[in-house]
């Protein structure tokens, strides 16, 4: 099949490119990397009148720490991410990338297309929920910021109006006493996640905080602090980090019920989901711990 017929205009200016997709009246899209974009035309499960293309926008390609946070404009591939060593400031984006897709993929497809596109399965909108990251959204009214836990709201359904742009993401930088944990389990490498998990552990004297973000288990990345579960399990084991896993599992049952409610698929029911969710949670949140004392400086790296 082919895409139905569509305009196509490329603007060289944020302004002009926000113009074009409001003199649509609500018709038209962004394309960025077209790597889900061009699919959805070809099968015609999406007829937009034009596409507004906005790769030839030099503003829409910041990428740079400042003030704090990763910024990460509308055109950066996320190819470019995975490679640039400035990344190492948000762990989470170097152990998330090589999971998305393939690398050919990953050489047009952007950090904001993934984002805007929002499929619940996806890796880059867990680990935007899970540092609740800044999304930077552009329309007629101007530029607003909206946190990434109310960015998502249902399976490919975000807070972007028909006539926004999203036009960056900014990550907070990882401090002291800080650490993270991912996995996922796909049938093959670079599908999308059966189920997976992003852990963000924070060691601050005798406080612990813990994250946890749970993909592919519901129609959006699920958020919820997992500090309790921590602390219960650092009670069991008395603190031996070899036996934290084991002791995690019991606590994380009842997050896992509560976070996991898909409904089972032809590739895995929902009872098998929320195993997954709590093996690879319980393993995640261990390591997340392990790493953030170590960065604490509470153990020798
Ligand atoms: C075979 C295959 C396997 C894949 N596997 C994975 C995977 O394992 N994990 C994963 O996460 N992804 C996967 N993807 C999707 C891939 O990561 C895409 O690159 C990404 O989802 C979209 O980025 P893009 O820049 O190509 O966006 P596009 O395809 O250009 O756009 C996607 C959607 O977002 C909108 N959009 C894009 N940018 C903006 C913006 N700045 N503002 C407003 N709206 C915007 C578009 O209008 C469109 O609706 C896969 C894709 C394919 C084809």
């Amino acid at each position: 099949m082919k895409a139905a017929p569509f305009a196509y205009v490329r603007p060289s200016s944020l302004s002009d490119a926000i113009a074009e997709l409001a003199s649509t009246g609500g018709g038209g899209k962004v394309i960025a990397g077209g790597q889900s974009l061009v699919p959805v035309l070809a099968m015609r499960l999406a007829r937009p009148e034009t596409l507004v293309d906005i790769n030839a926008v030099a503003e829409l390609d910041r990428f740079g720490t400042a003030d704090g946070y990763l910024e990460i404009g509308a055109t950066v591939r996320q190819r470019r991410v995975e490679r640039d060593p400035v990344s190492a400031t948000v762990p989470l984006l170097g152990m998330a990338l090589p999971w998305v897709g393939h690398r050919e993929l990953r050489s047009r497809g952007t950090v904001c297309g993934s984002l805007a596109h929002a499929d619940p399965a996806a890796e880059l909108p867990a680990v935007a929920c899970c540092l609740n990251a800044e999304l930077t959204v552009t329309g007629t009214g101007g530029a607003r910021r909206v946190p990434a836990r109310e960015f998502f709201s249902g399976a490919m359904t975000t807070a972007l109006g028909p006539e926004d742009i999203l036009t960056a993401v900014r990550f907070p930088v990882a401090g002291k006493g800080e650490g993270f944990g991912f996995a996922e389990i796909a049938r093959r490498h670079g599908d999308f996640a059966l189920a997976g998990v992003v852990a963000r552990v924070r060691v601050r004297g005798t406080e612990t905080d813990a994250q946890l973000t749970g993909f592919g288990v519901s129609d959006r990345p699920v958020t919820r602090s997992a500090a309790g579960e921590l602390a219960a399990a650092l009670r069991e084991s008395g603190g031996e980090v070899s036996r934290l896993p084991g002791a995690l599992s019991d606590p994380l049952t009842a997050l896992a019920e509560e976070l996991v409610d898909t409904d089972g698929d032809a590739h895995a029911s929902r009872d098998y989901r929320r195993r997954l969710f709590r093996t690879l949670a319980s393993r995640e949140l261990s390591k997340a711990y392990e790493r953030a004392r170590r960065s604490a400086g509470e153990v020798d790296s």
